[in-house]
């Protein structure tokens, strides 16, 4: 049995106390995943953003706000765990600056500057030890396969799982099960549920010892 880091849900990037930046994710995937996880008596971890969804009780779960919480909660923890799945949505822009005063109006336009967030599987991916694996998803809106591969390389992942934006906030999700070599190694469909078993279940035969 191995030990899983999953992430999931949003996080927030605020602009002042009150505003944020966020992204659109209810965490039901990473729910559906700690559960499959459970099911097959996988020992889990996870790492989410703030969400409305409840996780089950036999899980570790470390509460998030931002990209760089979830970062450190996760560079903190997967050393003692055997993969990764990064099933959470985390906010790519951060202002340069958070007000600590509540932004005003004035009646004119407001401009942002952004820079980017840290990449928390690129991170955990560029530094796992042999043997550690790591699953990554990625929502693309277009060239999916192309666009896939490409975060599979750069975010050193074994496995990438494509979903469009209809996975957004839905029960159902539509999925390809990408591998190193660009083979589609399962197309999943159904609740998020049996897709996350499904994906537990290639994790099982590819990337865990037998
Ligand atoms: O680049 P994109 O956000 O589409 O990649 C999606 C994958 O990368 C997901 O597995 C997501 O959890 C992860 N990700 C991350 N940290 C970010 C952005 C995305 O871990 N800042």
């Amino acid at each position: 049995m191995a030990r899983i880091l999953i992430t999931s849900g949003p996080t927030r990037q605020y602009l002042d106390p009150v505003r944020y930046l966020t992204n659109a994710s209810s965490g039901r995937m990473g729910r559906a995943l700690v559960e499959a996880a459970l099911e097959l008596g996988h020992e889990v971890v996870v790492v989410s953003g703030p969400v409305e969804t409840t996780y089950p009780p036999q899980t570790e779960v470390v509460p998030v706000v931002s990209t760089e919480e979830m970062l450190s909660a996760c560079r903190e923890r997967f050393p003692s765990c055997d993969g990764l799945i990064g099933a959470a949505a985390p906010c790519d822009y951060r202002p340069i600056k958070i007000e600590p005063h509540k932004i005003a109006k004035t009646g004119g336009p407001l401009e942002l500057h952004l820079v980017e967030t840290p990449d928390v599987v690129a991170t955990l991916g560029a530094n796992k030890r042999p043997g550690q694996w790591v699953v990554g998803f990625a929502l693309e809106t277009q060239d999916q396969r192309f666009r896939a591969l490409v975060k599979l390389e750069k975010k050193s992942c074994d496995l990438i799982v494509i979903n469009g934006p209809e996975a957004m906030s839905a029960p159902d999700n539509s999925v390809d099960v990408l591998d190193r070599g660009g083979e589609v190694v399962a197309s999943l469909s159904g609740s998020k549920e049996s897709v996350a078993q499904g994906i537990l279940q290639i994790i099982a035969e590819r990337l865990m010892p037998s």
